[in-house]
């Protein structure tokens, strides 16, 4: 790690990069191959610390195929799609194996991990190929406000050191979930005092709770449902995937999916459903041969707490025959297994969830650049900003584009004014 080189009003440092995640060693790898002299600050005492706890340690680095789809704002897709097509996936694809060296494959699931299945060496690789450029990383600086001195110079406040002064400087604090990582929301004050404003923001890709005791017992079973959230019965969100009771509520890939539909504000109005299991369930209970009980209808394809809860739940006792089910009952029991209504109660919040929805609106920022229409010479990229990727890679891609285009831009600017 670097100490901070000699700078004053006078002898500005020509590129700050706030913030060494995943944005902020993008756009510092970036602005330095372009030929700027870059800083890059990071708040905590290591970098990266995101990278390492992304995909379970494996990082998920990519996803293997893309759509705008993929992506959530809550401004102009046509906004987010100028940015996600400066790169590319195949050729970010290209940078992360054939510039920084990193095998990677492709899951079944579409997401795409290094080789290695070690989040750490996509780290090593980001901060090897920055130091080859010369970025200079200064840990434990952690940036608290920044105020535009003249046209080309920016004062940075830190804590516990004296103020730092730059030419340009890109932000890439990050939003706030997993506050233990560094990202406390202290780049969005930063930007809210240089008079940005901030979409509703809210915990996305996070776990849900609920309060029913029934279905807080079934902790630890995990099946496939498809979930789907309605807003006065209309369809807004389906997902088809692995979900997992807990001890608060429930999680797996499926729910984190369908979050952001409940997380947001006056989310928790809309209903979500679960369709249990890959079976035909109007087939099952309608085949009463044999004597065939309920119980042996439903146990045979769910985890049987979770087939004991259900038919609970419905209020028929499981040893009723289907050759006698009354039609209220088959209605109940079909209700539960193909659109059980779930109250949820709320998210697990920033302590767990993935990424933060919502940010500063792309409305206010050049597309081209990233620069800041409020404040010019400040460049924003990553979480910061109003967008969001589904799980699978998504938020990591929107992270390496954004933070690219910002640090190519903050170099051009520097280098065109010096010219
Ligand atoms: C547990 C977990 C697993 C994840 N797994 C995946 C995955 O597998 N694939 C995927 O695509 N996405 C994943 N994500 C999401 C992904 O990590 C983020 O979308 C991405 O890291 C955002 O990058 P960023 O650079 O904008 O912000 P961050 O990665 O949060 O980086 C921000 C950096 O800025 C620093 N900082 C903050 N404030 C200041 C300040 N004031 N001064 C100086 N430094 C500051 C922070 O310490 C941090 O290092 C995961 C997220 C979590 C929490």
């Amino acid at each position: 790690m670097s100490v901070l080189p000699d700078n004053s009003p006078d002898q500005p440092l020509p590129v700050v990069v706030v913030g060494a995640g995943a944005a902020g060693l993008m756009a510092a790898l970036f602005a330095a191959r372009a030929g700027a002299d870059v800083t890059l600050l990071e708040g905590g005492k290591k970098p990266g610390l995101k990278i390492l706890a992304s995909g379970g340690g494996r990082c998920n680095v990519l996803p293997s195929e893309t759509q705008l789809s993929d992506f959530f704002t809550h401004g102009s897709e046509k906004a987010m799609r100028n940015v996600l097509r400066s790169w590319p996936l195949d050729a970010v694809t290209r940078f992360f194996t054939d510039d920084l060296g990193i095998p990677l494959k492709t899951e079944a699931s579409g997401k795409v991990f290094p080789r290695s299945d070690s989040a750490r060496d996509v780290l090593q690789c980001l901060l090897d190929a920055c130091g080859a450029a010369g970025v200079r990383l200064v840990t434990r600086a952690k940036v608290h406000a920044a105020t535009q001195v003249d046209a080309n110079t920016w004062q940075l406040r830190l804590a516990d050191r004296p103020a730092l002064y730059a030419r340009q400087v890109i932000l890439a604090t990050g939003g706030l979930s997993l506050p233990k990582s560094g990202s406390d929301g202290t780049g969005w004050r930063v930007t809210t005092q240089l008079g940005h404003t901030l979409t509703p923001r809210f915990p996305a890709l996070v776990p849900l709770t609920i309060s029913e005791p029934t279905f807080r017992a079934l902790a630890g079973v995990s099946i496939p449902a498809t979930l789907e959230v309605r807003q006065h019965n209309k369809l807004i969100g389906r997902e088809v995937g692995d979900i997992l009771f807990t001890h608060r509520g429930l999680s797996g890939p499926a729910i984190l999916q369908v979050s952001r539909h409940l997380a947001c504000d006056g989310g928790l109005e809309r209903q979500l459903t679960m369709h249990f299991g890959e079976v035909d369930w109007r087939e099952q209970l309608a085949d009463g041969r044999g004597g065939r009980t309920v119980a042996m209808a439903i146990r045979p394809h769910l985890p049987r707490r979770l087939a004991d809860a259900l038919i609970e739940r419905a209020g028929v006792p499981p040893e009723t025959r289907l050759a006698g089910l009354k039609k209220p009952a088959r209605k109940a029991l079909m209700q539960q297994l193909e659109r059980c209504p779930v109250a949820v109660n709320g998210t697990e919040g920033y302590r767990t969830a993935e990424v933060t929805a919502g940010g500063i609106p792309l409305t206010e920022v050049q597309l081209k650049t990233l620069e800041s229409r409020v404040a010019p010479g400040l460049f924003l990229c990553g979480e910061l900003l109003d967008v969001t990727g589904r799980l699978g890679g998504y938020n990591f891609l929107w992270a390496w584009v954004s933070g690219r285009r910002a640090g190519q831009a903050a170099a051009k600017r520097l280098l065109d004014t010096a010219g």
